[in-house]
């Protein structure tokens, strides 16, 4: 297993446990299972475990088998506070000793302020005094770092990164998120202000393996390099000095071992040119599906109106690329809940983005269609209670 450091200088193995997909039997986790497959990575050298209060049973399952197998000081415990469900001070308190309790522990290794999209989210705790109660977790010892889990736009991640001194941030990064969400130019950012980066979603929930466009899976098969599609696209993370750990959401102990072969082997840099044009080949593949031809360059932005283009267009996109609901997924989390509304029906046709696309795209006409296809009319009716709930006042 290979490590890299934290912002203190502490090892961190480069493949994190994501414990959000223990496998279920029924409604519950299945324990046994997921201890075997827990320890066995444990065994591997891995030492960082991801959870997050709202994984149904997941916090009270990692604590169990921690508790049981004697390992709380060779592991790190990642959680997430629950920042969307917290209207006043008292909650964030309640939340927190709520994990600890789940957790069997007296302290959080790595705390994150869970899902923030956009800086408002971050005001609104800070608003509530988040800053001094960080201050006082981190005085007692109970919160050894402290830092933040982002889906939103490049804009925003780079505004919260800059707003306060985030000891680690967790983002969601991959072979096709190169250009979206935070992005590598959010990486590159927190990677110069010394911010270690945790990677989640490295494979996309899984659809860089299991939903490749047929001639994508004929490539990588016939690739000399003989990597599965999971290692191809795990080896394009590793291949970044700039990434600390990539999280993987292990379910079989087949999954443990490679990811744990995979990680034991990879040095940054180490792709070579002709490697990097293959992984490009396969996003071209994956592309190919595509509705609108949009790179992600961002040339268009800013639109006067607020109206987020590439992301607009990334989530059409990946209606047809992954699937309706995942389209519409990703449109929810990067677009709908950003504080300021960001939605295509905002364009007032004034053509200055076009000028600027250097595919040619007919923005204009190309919005129209995407907003149709990411807002029908019940979704509408579900984004505009979500926005209500997320940007409601806060209570002291
Ligand atoms: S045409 Fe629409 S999307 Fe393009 S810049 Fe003008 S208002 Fe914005
Ligand atoms: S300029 Fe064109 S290709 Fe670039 S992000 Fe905007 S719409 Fe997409």
């Amino acid at each position: 297993m290979h490590y890299r450091k934290d912002k203190y200088g502490r090892d961190l193995s480069i493949l994190g446990y994501g414990c959000m997909r223990f496998t279920r039997n029924g409604g519950s986790i299945d324990l046994p299972k997921a201890e075997k497959e827990l320890m066995k990575a444990y065994e591997s050298g891995v030492n960082y475990f991801d959870t997050a209060y709202i994984y149904s049973g997941s916090e009270d399952a990692l604590g169990r088998i921690v508790e049981k197998n004697g390992i709380r000081d060779k592991i790190n415990i990642a959680t997430k506070l629950p920042q969307y469900l917290i209207t006043g001070k008292s909650a964030i308190d309640r939340y927190f000793n709520e994990q600890l309790s789940r957790l069997r522990t007296d302290y959080v290794d790595y705390y994150l302020m869970h899902m923030l999209t956009d800086i408002a989210m971050w005001e609104k705790l800070k608003a509530l005094g988040i800053e001094d109660w960080i201050k006082e977790k981190k005085a007692s010892g109970q919160i050894r770092s402290l830092g933040f889990s982002y889906h939103g736009n490049t804009e925003n991640f780079i505004k919260i990164l800059d707003d306060y001194d985030w000891d680690f941030c967790q983002i969601q990064y991959n072979y096709l998120d190169e250009m979206t969400q935070a992005g590598r130019e959010g990486l590159h950012a927190a990677a110069k202000k010394g911010i270690p980066v945790i990677i989640m979603e490295p494979l996309r929930g899984g659809k860089l393996v299991n939903m490749l466009p047929k001639h994508a899976y004929e490539m990588i098969s016939a690739n000399e390099r003989g990597w599965s599609p999971a290692e191809w696209g795990l080896r394009w993370l590793y291949n970044q000095p700039e990434v600390t750990v990539v999280l993987s959401g292990m379910n079989s102990e087949e999954m443990v071992e490679e990811n744990c072969r995979i990680a034991s082997e990879v040095e940054p840099g180490e792709l070579q040119d002709k490697d990097l044009a293959f992984i490009d080949e396969i996003r071209q593949e994956i592309r190919s599906k595509e509705k609108v031809g949009c790179t992600g360059c961002r040339y268009c932005m800013p639109c006067p109106q607020g109206v987020d283009i590439p992301a607009t267009f990334r989530c059409y996109n990946a209606m047809y690329t992954e699937s309706k609901a995942d389209g519409r997924k990703q449109f929810f989390q990067t677009v709908a809940l950003t504080k300021e509304p960001a939605f295509a029906s905002q364009c007032i046709e004034c053509g200055k983005c076009e000028k600027h696309c250097p595919q040619s795209i007919p923005i204009r006409e190309k919005l129209k269609e995407a907003d149709k296809a990411l807002r029908p009319f019940h979704y509408k009716i579900t984004i505009g209670v979500a926005r209500k709930f997320m940007f409601r006042k806060a209570s002291k």
